[in-house]
């Protein structure tokens, strides 16, 4: 509830008794309503909050899905149905069910262990094996979390066999539908969904739609390191906030294990432009380093327009980085959308040549290429 909703059931809207009392702790009843919102400070500060009020703003606060977490991993705790209106809160959890009756099943413990995916400033591995029939086997050291079958069954996760793709959509759209817009208890546990099909390609697809709706567990019964790859790779597109910006540490990055004559390259630390211009530079046969200036995830231009990719900025940056201990090549190149910048850069970092490199990452190569014939 807003401020203004909540003032509206207050004493001080109608000028009742008690209007502005501050027994609350509040000068007024407006200011007591905008703490409430904001939830600093308690309803029954108030002895004059009527009944209707109290029912009100306990079902607007109540969290409508619950967090489930097993060994650190948290699963379920949404409370949007899409993500632009706020965020989404816990990726979709992927499971491998692991049968210690069958014959190769250290083999797949192995692969499922050993499986991991690089990402951006973090990797990603599968998120928890689940055990089947274990008797105490040895299991070896497992960086992946476990838990037994009979562990997750005493968890509050509703569990939906998805024996068709219809029903197991309409079952999660219904589910998230209830706890959202409804906040109705029956539907507030996290729901995980038992993949059952056996053909991989159907697998992936179905699990590709469960993870965008709305399945806060996905438990597979067979692991394919190709499969949960790409399902990683959805889901960090699904499951990123879209109010933070995707970016990586202000760091001197290498490639192709460049020596201290190396050419030098500087960017910001938005992501898709630290991918795209590092993209390039390891797969050219020239060695680099390239230099990730502090941007707050903006791109190039978004950066100097905000102010936050300055000559001052820069001259830190190289400062930051030990940049002239580390490396004895003077010149860096900078993205072609900040050639404007050029002489501001001379005069904040004198001794420092900056040559206006490319618009596109795509055009490095041929940069590059041109850089090394003409040296
Ligand atoms: Fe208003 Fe209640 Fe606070 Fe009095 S105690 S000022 S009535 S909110």
């Amino acid at each position: 509830m807003t401020g203004l909703q909540i003032f509206k059931y207050l004493p001080g809207a109608k000028k009742e008794e008690h209007s502005n009392c501050k027994e609350c702790g509040c000068p007024t009843c407006m200011a007591f309503a905008l703490k409430l919102a904001k939830q600093n400070i308690e309803i029954d500060k108030c002895p004059y909050v009527k009944e209707e009020l109290k029912n009100l703003y306990s079902h607007s606060i109540k969290h409508p899905q619950k967090t489930i977490e097993i060994k650190g991993l948290k699963i379920g705790g949404e409370n949007v149905l899409f993500r632009h209106e706020k965020t989404y809160i816990n990726p979709t959890v992927l499971a491998v069910v692991v049968d210690c009756n069958k014959p190769d099943y250290q083999n797949q413990l192995e692969r499922i262990n050993n499986f991991e995916i690089k990402g951006v400033n973090q990797m990603f591995n599968v998120d928890l094996i689940i055990l089947k029939n274990y008797t105490n086997q040895n299991l070896g050291e497992l960086k992946v979390n476990t838990i037994t079958i009979e562990e997750y069954e005493k968890l509050d996760i509703l569990n939906i066999e998805n024996r068709s793709f219809s029903t197991t959509k309409e079952a999660l759209i219904t589910t998230r539908k209830k706890a959202i817009l409804e906040k109705d208890d029956n539907y507030s546990n996290p729901v995980a969904v038992w993949m059952k099909t056996n053909d991989k390609y159907t697998t992936s697809a179905q699990a590709s739609y469960y993870i965008c709706k709305y399945a806060n567990m996905l438990i597979f019964e067979e692991f394919d390191e190709a499969m949960f790859s790409t399902l990683i790779s959805l889901r960090q597109n699904i499951f990123t906030d879209p109010q933070k910006p995707l970016q990586v540490e202000s760091n001197l990055y290498e490639f192709k294990e460049p020596n201290e004559n190396s050419i030098i390259f500087l960017t910001t630390n938005f992501a898709l432009t630290f991918f795209a211009v590092a993209n390039e530079l390891e797969n050219i046969d020239v060695p680099s380093y390239l230099i990730v200036i502090p941007a707050d995830g903006m791109s190039v231009l978004t950066a100097w327009s905000a102010e936050k990719f300055t000559a001052n900025i820069v001259s830190k940056t190289i400062e930051k980085l030990n940049i002239r201990e580390k490396i004895t090549t003077r010149r860096i190149i900078i993205p072609g959308l900040l050639a404007h910048m050029t002489e501001e850069l001379k005069e904040a970092v004198p001794d420092f040549e900056f040559i206006v490199g490319t618009h596109e990452a795509s055009a490095i190569r041929e940069f590059v290429k041109k850089l090394v014939a003409n040296k």
